[in-house]
């Protein structure tokens, strides 16, 4: 079985590499280098701490365990940290929220414990605690995964098993034949033949799907992450501290985010202003104590658009409206990196649709937007 692969980040990487370690044919294609889609920008926080349906809850919680499988069978877990996350309230109703969250999480067997402010330093001696913090709770199973690392390791154990890994490579239409998709076609005219196509392009599935005659948004918002230079902080655990998310790096960087950051987006150049990046230090150093917003230097700001579903959930599966064409796409791609790889590479190689798989298929996606432009072009035919 020959099987193309179309999108070098976290999740392409991780499918390419569960079906090579199968025995699979497998080229991976990317446009660019692999992992600077929305993989580079991702604030790359293992967790399923607010996602309420089940399914998608219970596919990242085995993700984030399997997630040391893999880093055991790669032979390196330098990219994978498990040091928990904090999360803290700073008024009565956060509080209140943030603590019935923490219960239902837990009655579900999944650890979140409170910690009352005065005990957060022996938590980690540089959270800075306010006087407005009310109630933290702490995830001990939640963590971080440096992801440029994580797909090079995936990459370098995918050659080895055989496959294929191009970038510089962008595949500009899907090829068909009346009864399904059989390879792709390069920008430059190249063709390449397949069993299998799999769609792992990210934000850039929409424009693909365009070539078979589907219009279907997967482009979600912009999202920005902040990596500062080496030196900045002894952090050791994710932090979310009201108007802010920040987590360790390597050599002692940190990644910094907020959603109001993500705002300031400037969408014409695809920059971050310099004064959004200095409120963000600024509310980095009301978040911990050893650092100097004045001082602090930004190594890398990174955008992107964040995968969309308009369900906001996990597609993964064969699209039977294409044999031959299988999606994969998800709002946490870095913490369901894992798992989806694993079961795709089942899927494409026994054709069986794994349990846990059912309901994510790309069929409720690709159905509802064409209900959804069909529903538009009546609309603007009736309104003339
Ligand atoms: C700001 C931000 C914060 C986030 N925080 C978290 C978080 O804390 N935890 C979490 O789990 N997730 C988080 N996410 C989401 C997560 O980063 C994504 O779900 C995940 O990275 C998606 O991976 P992917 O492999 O599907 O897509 P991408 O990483 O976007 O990779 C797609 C690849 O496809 C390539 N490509 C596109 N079109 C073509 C083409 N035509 N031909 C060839 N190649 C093509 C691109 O070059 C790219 O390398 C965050 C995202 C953002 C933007």
């Amino acid at each position: 079985m020959k099987v193309i692969v179309v999108g070098a980040g976290v999740l392409g990487a991780s499918v390419t590499y569960q079906l090579a370690k199968r025995g699979v044919d497998v080229t991976l294609l990317d446009k660019g280098i692999p992992g600077e889609g929305a993989s580079a920008a991702s604030f790359a926080w293992l967790n399923s701490n607010a996602k309420e349906l089940r399914p998608y809850h219970q596919l990242s919680v085995i993700s984030i365990a399997e997630w040391a499988l893999v880093a055991r069978e790669l032979g390196s877990s330098s990219w994978l940290h498990r040091d928990g996350h904090l999360q803290v309230a700073a008024t009565a109703v956060q509080a209140e929220r943030l603590l019935a969250r923490a219960e239902l999480l837990e009655s579900s067997g999944y650890a979140a414990i409170p910690v009352a402010p005065r005990e957060i330093p022996r938590l980690d001696p540089v959270i800075r605690v306010r006087d407005d913090y009310q109630l933290g709770v702490f995830f001990p199973g939640e963590g971080h995964i440096t992801v440029p690392l994580l797909i090079h390791e995936l990459l370098a154990a995918a050659t080895g098993y055989g496959a294929t890994v191009r970038h510089s490579s962008k595949v500009n239409e899907l090829l068909s034949d009346a009864e399904s998709i059989n390879g792709v076609i390069l920008e430059g005219g190249e063709r390449i033949e397949s069993d299998v196509v799999v769609v792992s392009a990210g934000a850039g599935i929409g424009g693909l799907l365009e070539t078979q005659g589907v219009s279907v948004r997967t482009e979600g918002t912009p999202g920005v992450t902040v990596t500062t230079s080496p030196g900045t902080s002894k952090l050791t655990t994710v932090l979310h501290v009201p108007g802010l998310s920040v987590r360790p790096d390597t050599s002692g960087r940190v990644v910094v985010r907020s959603s109001d950051i993500d705002a300031e987006i400037n969408r014409r150049n695809w920059t971050l202003p310099e004064p959004a990046v200095r409120k963000l230090f600024a509310q980095l150093g009301e978040g911990v104590t050893d650092v100097d917003p004045a001082a602090v230097r930004a190594e890398r700001i990174q955008i992107a658009h964040r995968p969309y579903s308009f369900d906001g959930l996990p597609v993964v599966g064969f699209w039977d409206g294409r044999p031959g064409l299988y999606v994969t796409t998800a709002p946490t791609g870095v913490t369901l990196g894992a798992v989806t790889g694993r079961l795709a590479a089942e899927e494409i190689t026994t054709g069986k649709v794994p349990k846990l798989l059912k309901g994510l298929q790309p069929s409720r996606v690709f159905e509802a937007a064409a209900v959804e432009v069909a529903c538009v072009g009546t609309s603007s035919t009736t309104s003339g």
